[in-house]
């Protein structure tokens, strides 16, 4: 298989993160195709949020990868689901995340994914993604990352340290 670009990834894991449910601007139907008007909230990647203080925040909404080990029957990232298939590294994922946050087009990153080699393999990625942003780039926007059933619970503790720790 061709690789893929990083804008071919973006393509394809922005859209099968809108099925991720999280909020309801991501999905919603806005403005048809080839007539956009005011309001619109068509399109895929840019998620909101709302932070402990009330404030509502856009969020990169994305899939790690949208690979998985199973196969869920209503999920279109199922083992069997003929879509287009992508894998960010986790070097593409904070590039992109620094850069569209630094263009401010958002506040934060929603980061989901399919499940690969195992739950824990698979935590641990999405934990290594919020640490490099907090710890390498000194992110401090918000982070939202999706918790990976069957992962140890060692991992759902692990801390990731904020510039002001
Ligand atoms: S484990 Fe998650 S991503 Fe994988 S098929 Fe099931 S619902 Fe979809």
């Amino acid at each position: 298989m061709a690789s893929l670009s990083p804008r071919d990834k973006l393509t394809i894991l922005a859209d099968a993160a809108k099925y991720d449910a999280s909020c309801a601007s991501s999905g919603a139907k806005g403005a048809r195709e080839g007539n956009p008007g005011l309001g619109s909230t068509e399109g895929m990647g840019i998620c909101h949020s709302y932070t402990p203080d009330g404030r509502c925040v856009s969020l990169l909404k994305i899939l790690l990868t949208n690979y998985c080990l199973y196969d869920c029957t209503s999920c279109i990232n199922r083992m069997s689901s003929e879509v287009r298939r992508a894998r960010f590294a986790i070097e593409e994922v904070v590039s992109l995340t620094v850069g569209f946050y630094k263009r401010n087009h958002i506040e934060g990153l929603f980061l989901s994914t399919g499940i690969i080699q195992s739950s824990d393999y698979t935590m641990e990625q999405l934990i290594e993604v919020a640490r490099r942003l907090r710890e390498a780039e000194n992110f401090r926007g918000y982070i939202h990352l999706k918790t990976i059933a069957g992962a140890s619970p060692e991992l759902m503790r692990k801390r990731v340290s904020t510039p002001t720790d």
